[in-house]
């Protein structure tokens, strides 16, 4: 058993933070070795009954779940900050003659190790990401978490018409390659599985059919991919699928809405698309930082409360500008005054935060095993140092409050407030 001292922050079930000014973590193993969270709370009430075991006091520090992205493209590392006229254009001119490097296995190997030291430099234990087309960008990637005893989620996409030569794939072998490659990599340690259609445009009905066929094969797996993000894109979706009740309602025709399908951006809905998403338990990706850079548009948060689906941050690099929770955080603030009709703030830090830890592992069917630090919840975390920058040492020796608190970190905060970053089970 090994216990941390310091400030402590979880969450509770009503979603609310909790909050130990001088806490106590107890982190050990379970009858399978894996590293657990054993207690957690206020330090005067737990020590005596941990005073046994060594101590690692960090003083001024504040233990934090680990954050959790819920749409990412590793290989889009080297994108970030492409300048374009709109999501068609950047993926026409940047995204796709960049992916098509990642044919080559040492090339997806070398952006993996780079992809996942910027994660973890972040504070992010657990992102739910797109390779590329190629098996082999798959296999790169989950070779690399594999090493470092992360619990990551990937899929290799699925794109077989309207993509250039070097990322279009074949649609019979593509089916075949999801299948082998959820045999090899899903539920093994702590990695996952996404079934990955890139968005319906660039995926034929039978590609379609056929990733709805594995989703209900697999029900275990996760789905990821894209909609309603823009709308040229809603416009081209709809003139491919004119049965279609709307674009979301595509994925639904081929059996691809379901609990564990992750939709990416989810802006321009109406009520039945946000019924939808609730009666099927598929739960949105919001990539606010992707969504104010791409001039894609504003994710419709009071809309999503009033019909109740669930939803996530996600960072969406490399359409998203950064890979710091902090920086998505706030950009999800900006994007919730859009539209406000109540006064006050438009999302709490709580809720903010709560979107990058413990809501997203609910959003992924994770919760009690990572974004949270109760008793069960696997042992991934961050240190926290609140005093990164002098603005923001000043910031929180004087907040009043936890929200205070946990505004000035949102706002003020990048790489530099994460001292560590601890995996439950490191190599
Ligand atoms: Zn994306």
């Amino acid at each position: 058993m090994q216990i941390y001292r310091s400030g402590l922050l979880r969450f509770a079930d009503d979603h609310s933070a909790l909050y130990e000014e001088d806490g106590l973590l107890a982190v050990g193993p379970d009858a399978q070795g894996r590293q657990l969270v054993q207690a957690a709370g206020a330090w005067h009430a737990l020590a005596p009954e941990y005073a046994q075991w060594p101590v690692v006091h960090w003083s001024g520090r504040i233990i934090a779940p680990g954050f959790i992205d819920m749409h990412m493209h590793f290989p889009q590392t080297d994108v970030i900050g492409s300048p374009a006229d709109g999501l068609l254009p950047w993926l026409e001119n940047y995204t796709f003659p960049h992916e098509s490097r990642f044919a080559d296995p040492a090339y997806a190997a070398g952006v993996a190790i780079v992809f996942l030291d910027e994660l973890l430099r972040n504070g992010v234990t657990t992102a739910l990401t797109f390779a590329t087309s190629h098996p082999a960008s798959v296999d790169a990637l989950m070779n690399e978490a594999q090493a470092r005893g992360l619990r990551l989620i990937a899929g290799k996409v699925l794109q077989d018409r309207h993509s250039p030569d070097g990322v279009r794939d074949e649609t019979r072998q593509s089916l075949l390659d999801t299948e082998a490659l959820i045999g090899r990599w899903h539920g093994k340690d702590r990695l996952g599985y996404a079934i990955t259609p890139r968005f319906a445009p660039s995926c034929t009905e039978a590609q379609l059919r056929g990733a709805g066929e594995l989703a209900a094969r697999y029900p275990d797996v996760w789905v990821q991919s894209h909609v309603a993000e823009n709308k040229d894109e809603i416009r081209w979706a709809r003139e491919l699928f004119p049965a279609a009740r709307s674009y979301l309602a595509v994925y639904d025709d081929f059996g691809l809405m379901r609990e564990r399908a992750v939709y990416a951006h989810c802006i321009h809905f109406d009520d039945a698309d946000r019924a939808l998403m609730r009666d099927t338990g598929a739960v949105a990706a919001v990539s606010p930082t992707s969504n104010l850079f791409l001039g894609s548009g504003f994710f419709d948060y009071a809309g999503a409360d009033r019909v109740g689906f669930r939803y996530g941050l996600a960072s969406d690099v490399g359409g998203g500008t950064s890979f710091s929770p902090f920086h998505t955080m706030l950009a999800a603030y900006y994007v919730g005054r859009e539209g406000q009709t109540k006064p006050g703030l438009s999302l709490s830090p709580q809720a903010l935060w709560w979107q990058h830890t413990a809501g997203a592992a609910q959003a992924l069917g994770l919760t009690g095993v990572i974004g949270n630090l109760q008793p069960g919840c696997e042992a991934d975390f961050v240190v926290l140092d609140p005093g990164a920058t002098p603005l923001l040492a000043r910031k929180t020796a004087h907040a009043a409050n936890l929200d205070e608190l946990l505004f000035a970190l949102i706002v003020l905060g990048d790489d530099r407030v994460i001292e560590r970053t601890v995996i439950s089970q490191a190599k």
